[in-house]
């Protein structure tokens, strides 16, 4: 989804939730407050770079944390609302609370990180979302381009996938290799999933922390925080299941940081398989939901007969194969 079709609802919460506190803000403004809330100068900045923003779900806090500036957005409050300090700090708390449990937005940080498109501007905009810090954890992705974190060792869709072909998966029908998933029936690639449907989390991993040694801090759900960053895609087939009318495999890649040994480095991308039925239930939303179209308009991934390579039919900009374009 463009950028504006998220950050326009956004602006319009801003501009209620500002009123009820008796503070007029006009368009215009709330987005200038909405990039200084990512730590961008300006909403034409936001513009200028393309910078891509998704919607992130909350359940999933790990990873999944927007990350705010909160000293440049009191500071912007401060400047172009003309109010007080104390008035410009509950502003800048009330903004962040709002794009956190009521519309929550993050800027896609992996989509910067691994495409083409962001080769000349993903520099400047990782430095942009990381210039204030994050108390202990940060984005991963930010940590590889600030290079307190090794670089992964594939650093496109395409090249993460190639790597994952030979990963085995337990997809509920026994241990096989990606590659043998792939050719076992037609399989589907969503890249860049919705962080809503649960499955594609590993995929959406973004963690790093500052301190390379994960905290032995006990923490929701008794699970310790690791260091890791997902492939950015997850892989679909349908699935004949008698238990439910449409069920789906869901094959997701991760890569964790290894921080016990004197060098930090990256695994090997582990492919994580996963089973998606689609009951509609209470504010769970279904695929073609998720989606806005039906699961079967997504790219197939196939096999190039001439240089062996998987790549996505219909989508080759985003994952194409080694053969010369053109
Ligand atoms: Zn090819």
């Amino acid at each position: 989804m463009p950028a504006k079709d998220l950050l326009k609802p956004a602006s319009r919460l801003l501009i209620t939730e500002f009123a009820k506190r008796g503070v007029a803000l006009k368009p215009t403004i709330s987005y200038q407050l909405l990039a200084a809330a990512y730590g961008f100068w300006s909403h034409e900045s936001i513009a200028q770079y393309g910078v891509p923003f998704e919607p992130f779900n909350e359940q999933y806090v790990n990873g999944a944390k927007p990350y705010f500036q909160l000293g440049m957005l009191r500071a912007r409050i401060s400047s172009l609302l003309g109010v007080d300090a104390e008035e410009s700090k509950f502003l800048t708390l009330l903004v962040r609370d709002l794009l956190t449990y009521h519309y929550p937005l993050r800027v896609q940080a992996l989509r910067i990180l691994f495409d083409d498109a962001f080769t000349h501007s993903r520099e400047m905009i990782f430095k942009i979302l990381s210039a204030e810090g994050n108390g202990p954890t940060s984005l991963a992705s930010a940590e590889i381009m600030a290079k307190r974190l090794p670089e992964l060792p594939a650093s496109t869709l395409a090249g993460h996938l190639r790597l994952m072909r030979n990963q085995l998966v337990d997809v509920g029908r026994g241990v096989r290799t990606v590659a043998e998933f792939i050719s076992s029936a037609p399989t589907w690639i969503w890249c860049y999933p919705s962080a809503f449907m649960n499955e594609a989390i590993p995929s959406l991993a973004d963690v790093g922390f500052h301190t390379w040694q994960p905290s032995d801090d006990w923490v929701p759900g008794g699970v310790n925080p690791r260091t890791e960053i997902g492939v950015g895609f997850v892989l679909l087939q349908h699935r004949s299941d008698s238990e439910s009318p449409i069920s789906y495999t869901v094959v997701s890649g991760v890569y964790s940081l290894n921080s016990t040994t004197s060098t930090p480095a990256w695994s090997d991308v582990k492919a994580i398989g996963d089973i998606r039925r689609e009951v509609s239930g209470f504010r769970k939303r279904t695929l073609p939901e998720l989606l806005g179209h039906p699961v079967e308009r997504l790219p197939l991934v196939k096999l190039c007969p001439k240089c062996g390579d998987l790549y996505a039919a219909g989508a080759a900009n985003l994952i194409s194969c080694s053969c010369p374009k053109g």
